[in-house]
């Protein structure tokens, strides 16, 4: 199996069993982030511990397997942080993906590296980022 070919399978697993994923009907319709390009949607809920770090990450997707699998990703990425750190790899994930950094970038992000094929497919891009763009309008700075 090549590299590709794992990134795929990585891909396909996280669309398959979405880590994270909930039924989020409680949030409002106006909360949701789209991608009309692709026909992605999807909410966000970030759940916070005591101590203001992140219990949980949780969305409702409906979409692509890029765009879900990317917030399966985000959602096991994202455990454990602070709101602060959350931001900081929201936008520098979001940078990589653009091309606004190299693209090596990401092989420190577990299977989110697995995305590196979408970098520069301006049209995937947006699939991939919105979970993301989504996580930082829910999640308010600490
Ligand atoms: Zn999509």
């Amino acid at each position: 199996m090549d590299l590709t070919e794992l990134y795929q399978e990585i891909l396909l697993d996280h669309y398959r069993h979405p880590r994270g994923a909930a039924r989020l009907d409680h949030i409002p319709q106006e909360k949701t982030h789209e991608n009309p390009t692709c026909g992605d949607s999807i909410k966000v809920e970030v759940l916070r511990d005591g101590a203001g770090r992140i219990e949980a990450v949780r969305f409702d997707a409906h979409g692509c397997a890029i765009s879900t699998a990317s917030a399966s990703m985000m959602s096991e990425r994202l455990k454990g942080a602070t709101a602060e750190e959350a931001h900081e790899s929201a936008r520098e994930f979001i940078r990589i993906l653009r091309g606004e950094r190299e693209a090596h970038a990401l092989d420190d992000w577990g299977d989110l590296a697995s995305l590196k094929g979408v970098i520069r497919l301006p049209l995937r891009v947006k699939c991939a980022t919105l979970a993301w763009h989504a996580l930082l309008d829910s999640l308010p700075p600490s």
